[in-house]
């Protein structure tokens, strides 16, 4: 017979490796912006799969693609051509406006290549002393889980018991006039200029996300962006965006970055490229760049397989055929209205663009809130009670970390879904005072 969701969790917990910290729910089946749990009890998916679904999930188009590429050919490996993976790669650089893409399967792995491919450009190109390249990241970046991505993180939790690190990436350089190391805040265009002046001879890449996601949905001012493109150009920094979640349609527009008007030298994408239907991730960049990279010195079998191009040319044009970036503005203008318009004095911010947004929970407030009237504070509420509230009211999001609550629907979510989960949050913050 068919497993609970109870028995399911137990399975796992059992079984596999203890790496997150899952809300309490069980996907069986989904369409678009609903999901099922085994007991057939529907929700509103709010995270999307941290954006990879930006299509919906099952998307018909992509599934009808990813079976017809199933029963034809799976796997060529690199060793030998597919009669896909041009097809898909002359689409990316038309759709994207760059010469060349690198195909790759995860997000952090975009990221891995995007550091050995600014490497491989320094030493040869930019003719940095060979062993001596330096890519530098920001403070409270999010670009993955391998041991070279998590070098460059700031996250205690990401990093502690995982060391020793790799040399010549992360978020900090030496001031020679304090002597004392120093930390590139996200958004501190000044931070940028001073490490930049110091170390430009030895800076391939200046690695960012236009928001950052996981930190909480940290828009940067209009201004940020275009400054770091410009540091870059003039010191001949490779500016890499990660757009692993921003992207394809996300804040809606194509890009995170078309926002500011700047044309990044690499383009990190993943997630969404595969609609959720595959892992499919890529790295955009120009001859000059790309190029630095000879054949046999970088790769994965899994790169550029048929079944996941396949898929993805379908996500792709699902995107453009159905508009979704300026449904995710539309959408995304809606979603934060009409949050404000509930008032509640338990939310200390909205904040996003297009449908990628958070809400800042005053846990402090609600917390204060229950004590005056008397009621028991030894457990105290939290943004993450408050998602499990809107789980039992069959609303799916989650905290970031702390009390940052991210919600970042498929970007196909009917209207009426949308405002339907917007009135769950108002009883929610109503529920977690009680
Ligand atoms: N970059 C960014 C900006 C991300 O948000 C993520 C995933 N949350 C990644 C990279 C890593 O992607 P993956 O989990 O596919 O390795």
């Amino acid at each position: 017979g068919k497993l609970s969701s109870t028995q399911l969790i137990a399975l796992e917990d059992q079984h596999a490796a203890h790496n997150y910290h899952p809300l309490p729910v069980v996907f069986d089946r989904a369409l678009g912006a609903k999901v099922w749990d085994p007991e057939g009890n529907e929700y509103i998916d709010m995270l999307s799969a941290y954006s990879a679904v930006n299509q919906g999930h099952c998307h018909p188009r992509i599934i009808g693609a990813l079976i017809a590429q199933a029963q034809k050919l799976t796997l060529s490996s690199r060793a030998f051509h597919n009669s896909v993976m041009g097809v898909w790669a002359e689409k990316m650089t038309t759709l994207f406006g760059y010469d060349m893409v690198l195909p790759i399967n995860t997000g952090a792995e975009a990221v891995e290549s995007a550091i050995k491919l600014a490497r491989k450009w320094a030493y040869t190109v930019k003719r940095v002393p060979e062993g001596t390249a330096i890519v530098l990241s920001v403070e409270g970046n999010f670009h993955g889980r391998t041991v070279g991505v998590v070098s460059m993180s700031t996250d205690p939790t990401a990093r502690t018991g995982f060391g020793p690190f790799l040399p010549g990436v992360g978020p900090t350089f030496v001031d020679p006039e304090t002597g004392s190391e120093k930390v590139i805040r996200f958004g501190e265009i000044s931070d940028v200029e001073r490490a930049f002046e110091l170390y430009s001879s030895r800076i391939a890449a200046f690695l960012v996300e236009p928001i950052q996601g996981e930190a909480g949905i940290n828009v940067p001012s209009p201004g940020y962006l275009p400054a770091v493109a410009a540091l870059c150009k003039k010191h001949n920094i490779l500016l890499i965006c990660d757009e692993v979640q921003t992207g394809l349609g996300r804040t809606g527009r194509l890009l995170a970055s078309d926002h500011s008007n700047i044309r990044p030298d690499m383009i990190l994408l993943g997630k969404a490229l595969s609609g959720g239907a595959y892992p499919v991730s890529a790295v955009l960049a120009d001859k000059s760049v790309m190029l630095s990279i000879k054949p046999g010195e970088h790769g994965s079998t899994y790169g550029g397989n048929p079944l996941g191009c396949a898929v993805s040319i379908a996500a792709l044009q699902v995107l453009i055929d159905e508009d979704l970036s300026a449904r995710a503005d539309r959408l995304g203008n809606l979603f934060r209205t009409k949050v404000k318009e509930l008032n509640s004095p338990y939310i200390t911010t909205v904040r996003g663009l297009g449908l990628l947004n958070a809400i800042v929970v005053d846990e402090d407030a609600c917390n204060a809130s229950r004590a005056r009237r008397g009621l028991d504070i030894t457990r105290k509420r939290t943004a993450w009670q408050f998602c499990l509230l809107l789980k039992e009211k069959g609303v799916l999001a989650k905290t970031t970390h702390g009390n940052v609550v991210r919600f970042a629907p498929p970007l196909v979510i009917e209207e009426a879904d949308l405002l339907r989960a917007v009135q769950i949050i108002g009883e929610c913050l109503v529920d977690l005072e009680a």
